[in-house]
Formats: structure tokens, C-alpha cells, sequence
């Protein structure tokens, strides 16, 4: 523990050519409506989980199609499925569903 009111964060390495990105195609697959998404972040602005905890599907997105799933896994379950991100986003896109294709691939990769 330090002393000075700050902490310095871990190195994070994004090793995005051997990460393995398949999981983003098997739900880009069966979800293609996320190939819309400008990142715009409405949905997370508006996201219930987000107001209690550091989930974010934006940057849940971004890690999927960067393949860092150890990361992805630890956030994903943060998600209540409660449908806002969906009704304000410009695009159109069904997040939840891409939230469920994302956990279904999850589950088979355990
Ligand atoms: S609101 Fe829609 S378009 Fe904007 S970042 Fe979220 S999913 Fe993508
Ligand atoms: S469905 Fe999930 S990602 Fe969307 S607003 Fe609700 S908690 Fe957030």
C-alpha cells in the first residue's frame, strides 16, 4: 500500500495477433446487427449495471473484437439484461442479444 492517494495500474498488453477473435465472429454471426455500431456510447451512458459497477458494453465490444476474453468473462455477468442500452441506441442493435450470443459462446469455451 502506498502512501500518496494514488496507485499505479498494472501494464495491460494488447497482444491483438494471437489473441484468438473467432468468439467475436461466432457472435457477429449470429447477432450481425453489433457490425452497425459507431461506438457512440449511448448505451453505456444509459446502462443500469454500469451505474453500480464498471461494466461498460462498449468497451465490452472492444475486447470481444480485440479477443481479450479472460477480460470480457470478467464483465459480461455484470449485465442485467434490462434492455436500455437497446432502447437508446441510434443504430438499432440488439444488445441484449448480443449479450446472450456472448455468454452462450462463453459457455462453450469453458
Ligand atoms: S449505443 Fe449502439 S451504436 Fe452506440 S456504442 Fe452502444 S451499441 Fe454502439
Ligand atoms: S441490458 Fe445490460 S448493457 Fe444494456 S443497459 Fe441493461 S445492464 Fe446495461
Amino acid at each position: 500500500m502506498n502512501s500518496f492517494g494514488f496507485s499505479i495500474n498494472k501494464d495491460n498488453v494488447i497482444d491483438y495477433e494471437n489473441n484468438d477473435r473467432s468468439l467475436a465472429e461466432i457472435v457477429l454471426a449470429r447477432e450481425p446487427s453489433l457490425y452497425r455500431c459507431i461506438q457512440c456510447g449511448s448505451c453505456t451512458g444509459a446502462c443500469s449495471a454500469g451505474a453500480f459497477t464498471d461494466y461498460n458494453f462498449r468497451k465490452m465490444h472492444l475486447l470481444m473484437r480485440r479477443g481479450e476474453i479472460r477480460l470480457l468473462q470478467q464483465s459480461v455477468d455484470k449485465c442485467m439484461l434490462c434492455g436500455k442500452c437497446q432502447l437508446v441506441c441510434p443504430r438499432g442493435i440488439n444488445t441484449r442479444n448480443v449479450i446472450r450470443q456472448i455468454r452462450l459462446a462463453l459457455l462453450k469455451l469453458n
